[in-house]
């Protein structure tokens, strides 16, 4: 009998939006260690040949018909893969699945900007039309101290590269991230809000920026940092601060980027379009501010 199975290693994560998506392994684990991330931590990082992921694309055509419309690439950083790779990949799932829309991955900014335009181009043309991007905050300082590994050049880079390829960004900031320092938590907020203004697109294009808030799951540096006493996280109201801070030196001239922070990490879920929407989503800050009854509770937040 033959075996139906795809291959996963498990734990498995993929971003919110693709909770419909197949889910295809293209790569295992992640290449970085930041501090607060936990999903890949106990994974060795390895990238699948390309003969083993089109067997898993198969076995998807004989599991699901022509009923897929979307394949996320898994696991952390999937689009470290070569340009080729990726290119081959994305056609065989479009070969295979007749009614998909999209491909996606996570990438590192490192995965991007290590890719010529003209690779990004061939990628975008394949079909794989959405990156999400890790930014977590504008601060290099900041970046440093998460093992990022990247600087805030490199993300604008990447992200530039992105819109220029017609590959769509999604990019995520983590609130809290520089923890219980009001000079620290500016820094980050300030520094996150300038980033975002460089990343703005030259021509009209959608993009999307979501807020999480920093979760200490155990067994992460970031966690052992606030058992150690080194950390101290920060707390509901000032991470609603923080946000503000952040909105409040968005400039008005961004256009296309949707911002949302509706994740279950977050106590106040967001969304509008920036900067159209900017003070509309500061007075619903302020007003969580002011009525943090509204505000999801702490014991809610989750992953
Ligand atoms: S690059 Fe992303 S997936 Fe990899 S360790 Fe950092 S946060 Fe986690």
């Amino acid at each position: 009998m033959t075996d139906l199975s795809m291959f996963y290693s498990e734990p498995v994560f993929r971003p919110p939006s693709e909770g419909n998506s197949l889910l295809l392994t293209v790569s295992i684990g992640c290449s970085f260690r930041c501090t607060f991330c936990y999903p890949y931590r106990h994974k060795k990082f390895s990238i699948r040949n390309i003969g083993d992921i089109k067997r898993d694309i198969d076995i998807s055509k004989k599991l699901y018909g022509d009923s897929i419309r979307k394949i996320f690439l898994l696991d952390g950083n999937a689009f470290i893969s070569k340009p080729d790779k990726l290119v081959e990949i994305s056609n065989y799932c479009y070969q295979q699945h007749k009614n998909l829309q999209r491909v996606s991955a996570y990438a590192h900014a490192n995965d991007i900007i290590g890719k010529s335009d003209e690779d990004l181009m061939r990628i975008a043309k394949s079909g794989l039309t959405m990156v999400y991007l890790g930014i977590e905050t504008g601060d290099n300082d900041l970046l440093k101290t998460i093992n990022k590994k990247t600087t805030a050049e490199n993300l604008i880079k990447a992200a530039q590269k992105l819109h220029k390829s017609g590959i769509i960004l999604s990019g995520t900031i983590i609130l809290g991230l520089a923890g219980n320092n009001p000079e620290l938590s500016k820094k980050h907020a300030i520094s996150t809000a300038k980033l975002i203004n460089e990343m703005n697109p030259i021509k009209s294009q959608i993009w999307y920026i979501s807020a999480l808030s920093l979760m200490l799951p155990p067994g992460t540096e970031i966690k052992k940092d606030v058992k150690e006493g080194i950390f101290t996280p920060l707390n509901q109201k000032d991470t609603l601060k923080e946000l503000n801070n952040i909105l409040e030196n968005i400039s008005d001239d961004l256009h296309g980027c949707v911002f949302r922070s509706n994740h279950a990490s977050n106590y106040l879920a967001l969304k509008g379009i920036l900067a159209k929407d900017k003070d509309d989503l500061i007075q619903k800050v302020k007003y969580g501010l002011s009525h943090p009854e509204s505000l999801r509770p702490e014991y809610y937040r989750g992953l």
